[in-house]
């Protein structure tokens, strides 16, 4: 059975985002997310630090790429998307 994904109304607004701006995002667009996952979501978020919400394309982006939910020590809960050598997520705070 495939994951339902969450609301595609939330997630639709941060396809019209840029890349640069994930680290601005609205705070409480990050609490609506972590709201709507699913329990599962939630589990894998809490057991792997990470969770995948959807593909998304962005402003000016070629492809859609996965957007995941991170959880950083220091900035609580982010959006990111694999980047660099081995694909790795990292906080958008933190890389700033
Ligand atoms: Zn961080």
């Amino acid at each position: 059975m495939v994951e339902e994904l969450m609301d595609k109304r939330l997630l639709a607004g941060l396809s019209l985002m840029s890349a640069f701006s994930l680290r601005q995002l609205d705070p409480n667009l990050i609490n609506q997310i972590v709201a709507n996952i699913s329990l599962t979501q939630y589990l894998t978020l809490l057991i792997t630090g990470s969770v995948l919400l959807d593909w998304l394309k962005c402003a000016g982006w070629k492809d859609k790429i996965p957007f995941y939910l991170i959880k950083c020590e220091k900035h609580g809960y982010q959006l990111s998307y694999p980047s660099g050598y081995g694909m790795k997520l990292f906080c958008p705070k933190c890389v700033e």
